[in-house]
């Protein structure tokens, strides 16, 4: 499958997962209920997954803007090929596998 129909099946799904996690937290947790309660924990975790999900329709958009532009598949900090491997695994990545482990460090 090409990387461009991939990319938007994954934005797709990404979208998705963005929707219902926005719907879940239009209901405000009440916060007077004090804290442990599992309603505030399961706020916190929709918030942080909503920040993921947010991360990777930005990221695939990126990616999709790349191919337009014919730079899809470089690395954006050593300008180095990104291994296709990779690609499949991960066809929103920015950054070849060497620059994501010195990133991580
Ligand atoms: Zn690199």
């Amino acid at each position: 499958m090409p990387e461009r129909e991939r990319l938007q099946i994954e934005l797709e799904k990404a979208q998705a997962e963005l929707d219902q996690l926005n719907k879940l937290l239009e209901h405000k947790a009440d916060y007077a209920i004090g804290e442990g309660d599992p309603a505030i924990y399961n706020w916190e975790f929709n918030l942080a997954q909503r920040r993921r999900a947010e991360r990777k329709v930005k990221s695939i958009k990126e990616a999709l803007q790349k191919i337009g532009e014919g730079t899809y598949g470089v690395c954006e900090r050593c300008h180095g090929e990104i291994d296709p491997e990779r690609l499949k695994i991960l066809p929103h990545t920015t950054l070849c596998i060497e620059c994501a482990r010195a990133g991580r460090k």
